[in-house]
């Protein structure tokens, strides 16, 4: 296969993840006879210093044309001043609405000699394999009205909390068939006894779930889920949700992975490419020592291979490389260990099987 990459490195350490999740793709490209380029693009704060915009138009086209991107992080102390005119985080809002993407996919796992990384008790972190299935461009951070007004009583301010109809139906369409391919399971969490959209949320996923019976659908509050993910994080499979919902409760599910610096995420649109960033941020407190944990990139590129250019036996062989080399006992620094990002990466670049 032949696939046209784009490479947003970013800020922090963005550049050495990426790096290393580009030297797994190479290794990959070569055992599978594919033919991989991969073109690099500022984004974030490198790029408000070059061109005085977090993403430009020519960035953006690039993605466009690509088959998939793959992006480190963005942001720093440099940038942090949150009232400037141009920040790093700009850059990510406008990709994803460049790009159209709807969808935001992280899967989290235990694993099992990560058990006692995790602030989490290990009894409850057994057999935790799930995937958070976020809708991202709709809802309470993009409704209309928003805004701040003031009259005699006051300053007042609002933001609104907003879903079409074909917004639910995507998404949790998507998490149906996601959860075709695992363990049949959908929990649909809402509000659903306060807020409106997600009575139309409940409904819709209702209604999906009729349509799919092959696949078991739990209906459960936002409230519930949170302490759910805490107390029995193992009963999940596949978690749909609405953006804020799931904005919090990916960060929470995170925490039982052991380390932030190991899980990956996919955002997809309804065509084009994927993009595909580690959950992390630039970490600035440690960048350019060389001791990042580039796992949470690599498993983005191993979900770049699955969701973008179709290649599963190549994906699992990246996940498969990357769990051996954690039961081998290879940690950086954030699992207190003593790898470098090179070294952690030569680790499971060793550990892929000769052909896929
Ligand atoms: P962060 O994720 O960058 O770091 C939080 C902590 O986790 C730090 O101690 C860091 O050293 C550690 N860490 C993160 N990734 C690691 C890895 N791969 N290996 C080892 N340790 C790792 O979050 P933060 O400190 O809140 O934010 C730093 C900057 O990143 C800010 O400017 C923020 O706006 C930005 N940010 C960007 C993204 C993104 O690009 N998607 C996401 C979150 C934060």
């Amino acid at each position: 296969m032949k696939a046209n990459l784009v490479v947003l490195p970013g800020d922090g350490i963005g550049p050495e993840v990426t790096s290393s999740a580009v030297r797994v793709l190479q290794s990959i490209a070569k055992r599978g006879g594919h033919q991989f380029t991969f073109t690099e693009h500022p984004i974030g704060g490198c790029s408000i210093e070059k061109h005085g915009a977090a993403l430009t138009e020519e960035t953006l086209q690039a993605c466009l044309a690509s088959d998939a991107v793959l992006l480190g992080a963005v942001g720093g102390p440099k940038w942090d001043n949150p009232n400037a005119p141009v920040r790093p985080e700009q850059g990510l809002l406008a990709i994803r609405k460049g790009l159209g993407l709807y969808a935001n996919l992280r899967p989290v796992r235990s694993h099992p000699a990560l058990l006692d990384s995790s602030p989490v008790k290990p009894d409850r972190l057994a057999g935790v394999d799930m995937i958070v299935v976020r809708e991202l461009t709709g809802g309470l951070y993009f409704g209309e009205p928003k805004g701040r007004t003031r009259d005699q009583s006051g300053e007042r301010a609002v933001d609104s909390m907003v879903y079409h109809d074909y917004e639910i139906v995507r998404i949790v369409e998507l998490a149906f068939r996601l959860a075709k391919s695992r363990r049949k399971k959908v929990s649909s969490v809402d509000k659903a006894n306060v807020l409106e959209t997600s009575r139309l949320w409940r409904q819709i996923a209702s209604e999906i779930a009729v349509r799919n019976p092959g696949v078991a659908i739990e209906h459960m509050l936002v409230d519930t889920a949170a302490m759910r993910l805490i107390t029995s994080p193992a009963m999940f499979d596949v978690i749909v949700t609405e953006n804020t919902f799931g904005d919090i409760l990916t960060d929470e599910a995170s925490v039982l992975a052991g380390s932030m610096g190991m899980l990956p995420s996919a955002s997809l649109g309804e065509k084009g490419p994927g993009l595909y960033e580690p959950i992390h941020g630039s970490a600035p407190d440690i960048a350019g020592r060389g001791i990042a944990n580039p796992v949470g990139s690599i498993l983005s590129a191993a979900m770049l291979l699955r969701y973008s250019l179709g290649l599963e036996q190549e994906a699992l062989a990246i996940e498969t490389a990357t769990d051996r080399a954690v039961t081998d006992g290879c940690r950086t620094a954030d699992l207190a260990g003593k790898l470098t990002t090179l070294e952690m990466t030569d680790a499971i670049i060793d550990r892929l099987s000769a052909k896929v």
